[in-house]
């Protein structure tokens, strides 16, 4: 279901528990305070509606609810907007829950509440549909006599199939090509398309120039401004439209009617359509466009589905900072390194405009240049990231501009690094986690949630994995909203098999929220598991002295940082622990 949500030919279900409570109440006749009942002691709204069609009679057995069915009502209620919209969901849920046979219910409920609760990822079911469409064709395989290294060759093809789904998320689209070229399906079977956002390139972290230095030895490297802002994959649509989508693959256009009149303004008559990649920054216009922090910017109104807020009520205003470019006119520009891309892009957009388009800051080393013993290279390297920290931002982007230098959707490449002030500070990076649970807070704190039990995400065996206690940095007004938030449906009744940690909190959270955290260091801890099996074979990695810096909204809770980050980390922290001894 996270899927039919994400995918942006389709809306978002935009369901609520109650509508789906009010409709359990109308389809089994089963009272309001008698859901509230069985939810109390279940815990889960799917139980609740399995328990109520167990205890309901009915005359004759309802006529099979079919996938297909199923799918064209869950978009029938996606689109429902305006006056009427939640009766009319409602009476299309009931219809469903009334077609539901024995388990049906159970899974058609957590559908609807977006939390199935089987521990698949999107990951595993993309694995899963490769492996499904693989085996269907394996007549074809073993008539061909292509049988030796079949786990190899199912590996590839899975592989192919999460690279195509990076570059063109739309299942939609994906599937069909699947079902019709079978085992000949590769990612480059399907391109991009303007208006489906791509998942993000993403960079690796660094302890310093010196060692981004050494990793592009003798090869030519550009470094540029590591904005602090909001990431923003800026589309140019073959119906001339443009849109905005957050590193999320949210469509965030409604907020953004200014950037859309001047990429209008600025780009070529020519441009059929683009994707770019880019930051918008808040700027102060009336200080020389000073950079602003994201704070600044997270202000702005969002404004309301489809429509754009209006210009002059803007208060926050912006500039963009365009770093890349993946698709011009039509042309996929993924595999061509950065050097051509920029050039692509500079076609397109020209000189910008000072303050409101500019290309990201930066300055080009040269393979003969790109040696440790080079003086005059480290200077140059070390006054740019100066500049960078003096202009408000976060430190520098390395980037190869020849050699591997590819646009790669969603992996976080070599090619790609960056250098942050927190290196300076101790930690390489802060972390984004997610709170999976909490405490009840003491003394002042009485009433709100303290300490927050903290959790990386492990992709590969699909659990969160407990990092740290953290109980600094949040305002007074943060904790009574999160009072609020983690409360009802966001609340688990017990701790879940995919949470990894030796900690009890009072409450477990369902996965929702990420927020980035900063630490003096990280050290192995027996009680938290986070990259357990990485460091160290039965303990985990912690951070000391953890302190919230902010909610990350634009992230989802299995985009935050990894087991595998927090283990490089780890192992690039100066200061390295004893790992035999533990802590
Ligand atoms: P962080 O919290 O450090 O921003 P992240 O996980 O969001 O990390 P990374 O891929 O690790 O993303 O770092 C790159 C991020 O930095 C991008 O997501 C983008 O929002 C921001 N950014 C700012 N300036 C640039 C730039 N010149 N090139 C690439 N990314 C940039």
């Amino acid at each position: 279901m996270k899927f039919i949500a994400r995918e942006k030919t389709l809306q978002e279900l935009n369901i609520g528990g109650s509508v789906v409570t009010a409709a359990l109440e109308e389809a089994c006749g089963v009272s309001r305070s008698k859901i509230t009942e069985m939810y109390n002691e279940l815990g889960d709204l799917g139980d609740v509606a399995l328990a109520c069609r167990q205890t309901q009679r009915l005359l004759a057995p309802p006529s099979p609810l079919l996938i297909k069915d199923l799918l064209s009502t869950l978009r029938k209620i996606s689109v429902q907007t305006g006056s009427g919209s939640t009766a009319r969901k409602r009476s299309l849920i009931v219809n469903l829950m009334r077609s539901c046979r024995e388990k049906e219910m159970k899974f058609l409920v957590r559908t609807l509440v977006r939390n199935l609760r089987i521990g698949a990822m999107l990951k595993t079911v993309l694995h899963a549909l490769a492996q499904a469409v693989f085996i269907s064709s394996s007549l074809k395989i073993y008539k061909e006599g292509m049988v030796e290294n079949l786990k190899e060759k199912l590996q590839n093809f899975s592989a192919s199939v999460l690279d195509a789904y990076n570059i063109l998320p739309n299942f939609d689209l994906i599937v069909p090509s699947l079902m019709g070229k079978g085992i000949e399906f590769s990612s480059s079977s399907l391109s991009m398309v303007s208006g489906i956002p791509i998942k993000p390139m993403l960079a690796k972290i660094t302890n310093g120039i010196s060692q981004a230095l050494k990793i592009f030895e003798n090869k030519a490297f550009t470094c540029e401004y590591k904005y602090d802002g909001q990431r923003a994959q800026i589309h140019k649509l073959a119906d001339g439209s443009v849109r905005v989508f957050s590193r999320n693959s949210d469509d965030t256009t409604s907020k953004f009617p200014d950037l859309i009149k001047i990429i209008n303004e600025l780009c070529k008559p020519a441009a059929s359509t683009f994707i770019l990649d880019a930051e918008v920054v808040a700027v102060d216009r009336k200080n020389n466009c000073r950079l602003m922090s994201f704070q600044e910017l997270s202000s702005r109104g969002r404004g309301s589905k489809g429509s754009l807020i209006a210009v002059d009520s803007i208060k926050v205003d912006i500039c963009v900072f365009v770093f890349d470019i993946m698709l011009a006119n039509g042309e996929q520009l993924l595999g061509l390194p950065l050097r051509r891309r920029r050039k692509y892009l500079k076609d397109l957009f020209g000189d910008g405009r000072l303050g409101y388009f500019e290309y990201a800051k930066e300055i080009t080393i040269e393979k003969d240049d790109a040696c440790l013993n080079c003086e005059s290279t480290l200077i140059k390297l070390n006054c740019f990231l100066g500049d960078a920290f003096q202009s408000s931002c976060e430190g520098i982007m390395v980037k190869s501009l020849d050699v591997d230098a590819g646009y790669f959707p969603s992996k976080r490449s070599d090619t790609w690094l960056k250098v942050k002030r927190d290196y300076l500070e101790g930690l390489n990076d802060s972390l984004d986690l997610v709170p999976i649970g909490a405490w009840h807070g003491n003394g002042r704190k009485v009433g709100w949630f303290s300490p927050f039990l903290m959790a990386c995400y492990n992709p590969d065996t699909e659990e969160f994995q407990s990092v740290c206690r953290v109980m600094s940095g949040f305002s007074d007004a943060f904790y009574v909203k999160m009072k609020e938030f983690f409360s009802g449906d966001n609340i688990l009744c017990k701790k879940p098999a995919y949470y990894q940690t030796a900690e009890v909190p009072d409450m477990w959270f369902v996965p929702q929220v990420v927020w980035e955290i900063r630490g003096a260091d990280l050290t192995v801890s027996p009680v938290h598991q986070a990259a357990v099996g990485l460091v160290h074979p039965s303990r985990g990695i912690s951070i000391r002295f953890p302190r919230f810096i902010r909610s990350v909204p634009d992230r989802n809770p299995d985009e935050c940082s990894t087991a595998t980050d927090i283990a490089e980390m780890f192992s690039s922290q100066t200061r390295k622990m004893d790992v035999a001894s533990g802590d």
